[in-house]
């Protein structure tokens, strides 16, 4: 046998590892062909014959344990090292849950494994520590997910109306959507935790729809309560959500069987990591058919990209929250004054989230600043306070 970091050579007939040994790399064979047997006691169980692109060797090296076979060569045979650095780079930045999933797998293996060959027991070097705190948070997390998944098919998931101020009239012009869940034994749950939970799976698009849902039937009856100019409501749309092609055509056939107009509906997407320009940007020119609004959320915080924002015609600009608590600081006053100019001179409205002083609410207005939000307004409320608001 002969090997390079790159490369290793095992002629036929020739051992890459026995069982017992204590892993080194994990291995693909690029060509040839590699049997890979158990031996229990006196007697060898072939588990298989490996081909080209075949993996061996990676179990031992992902939990660290010896080698449960031995793999021979049945033909002169290349392969290629994979370090174990490789796997574990990339185990780190995976899933829990997918992570908790493998190892569970190769418990699994290996006792069944110790079972065929008579052991009861396996040394405990052999068997990966099954309850370790990784696998217990991706437990949980699951476990969360199937309680989400219970309470929207309950319909326990409650939507709150924050109310908008519109700063020069000083009405309330429209609500954001906020969602809620109230969990049996963990008690509140922030939205932050469980949208980026239905993120993950695609448990988001039922709950974005309920959600519309929910919306659609408040904005009736606030339609049906409100004399004068209609509200709008604002509906937070994530990232994932964006991804399913179908989400407009959903939307746009709620709204119309609600019997509103798409124009009472505005959409708050968050710019992010993920975001793809391109995508977001055709997503607006299609609400914009429809005649659906479409507000960039959270402006100015982590990803934003003041070379891409040209591209999105959004029509409302809503300025994070980060921004008002330290206005009273001259730098970052000049930043908002700077800020709501962009917005006024790109055509589109700006609403300054999480404003709870009245200080902030007239530097604000003193700025041209459209609309405030915030718990000097109002706190996210039931849809009969948001009526008796308006
Ligand atoms: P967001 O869209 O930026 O919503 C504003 C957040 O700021 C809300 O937090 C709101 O309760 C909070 N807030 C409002 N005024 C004030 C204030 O004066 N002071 C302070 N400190 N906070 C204020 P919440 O409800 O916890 O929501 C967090 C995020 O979760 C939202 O940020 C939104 O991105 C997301 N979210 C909420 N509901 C939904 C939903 O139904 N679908 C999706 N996709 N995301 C949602
Ligand atoms: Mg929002
Ligand atoms: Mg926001």
């Amino acid at each position: 046998m002969s090997a390079t970091s790159f490369r290793v050579d095992v002629p036929a007939g020739s051992v890459l590892f026995h069982q017992g040994d204590a892993p080194t790399s994990a291995f693909l064979l690029e060509t040839g062909s590699i049997e890979v047997t158990t031996a229990q006691g006196a007697i060898s169980r072939r588990l298989g014959v490996l081909a080209p692109g075949d993996l061996l060797g990676e179990m031992a090296v992902l939990d660290d344990s010896p080698r449960t076979a031995t793999a021979r060569a049945l033909s002169d045979c290349v392969l290629m090292p994979i370090d174990r650095k490789q796997f574990a780079e990339r185990l780190e930045s995976a899933d829990p849950v997918v992570r908790a999933l493998l190892l569970s797998q190769i418990s699994r293996y290996r006792s069944a494994l110790a079972q065929l060959s008579g052991q009861s027991e396996l040394p405990s070097s052999a068997i990966p520590t099954p309850r370790t705190n990784d696998a217990v948070l991706a437990m949980d997390k699951i476990r969360l997910e199937s309680h989400l998944r219970e309470a929207l098919d309950k319909r326990e998931l409650e939507v709150r109306l924050q109310p908008i101020l519109d700063i020069e009239r000083n009405r309330i012009a429209g609500f954001e959507a906020l969602t809620r869940w109230t969990h049996p034994e963990r008690g509140p749950v922030s939205p932050a935790e469980f949208i980026a939970l239905a993120e993950e799976t695609s448990l988001i698009v039922p709950v974005g729809d309920y959600v519309l849902d929910q919306v659609c039937g408040a904005l009736q009856h606030l339609r049906g309560r409100v004399n004068g100019e209609p509200v709008f409501v604002a509906l937070n749309v994530s990232g994932r959500q964006l991804d399913d092609a179908a989400l407009l055509d959903r939307f746009l056939a709620v709204v119309h069987a609600h019997g509103l107009q798409p124009a009472q509906l505005k959409i708050e997407i968050t710019e992010s990591l993920v975001l793809n320009y391109e995508q977001v940007a055709s997503i607006i020119a299609r609400c914009h058919a429809a005649g659906l609004k479409v507000a960039l959320d959270d402006f100015g915080t982590g990803y934003s990209n003041l070379g891409h924002l040209h591209k999105l015609e959004f029509d409302t600009l809503k300025l994070d929250q980060g921004f008002v608590r330290q206005m009273h600081e001259p730098r970052c006053l000049a930043i908002v004054r700077a800020i709501v100019a962009m917005a006024h001179s790109l055509g589109c409205d700006i609403v300054a989230e999480g404003v709870e002083t009245t200080e902030q609410l007239h530097a604000l207005g003193a700025l041209g600043c459209t609309y405030a939000q915030g718990y000097l307004i109002g706190r996210p409320m039931l849809l009969d306070e948001a009526i008796a608001m308006v």
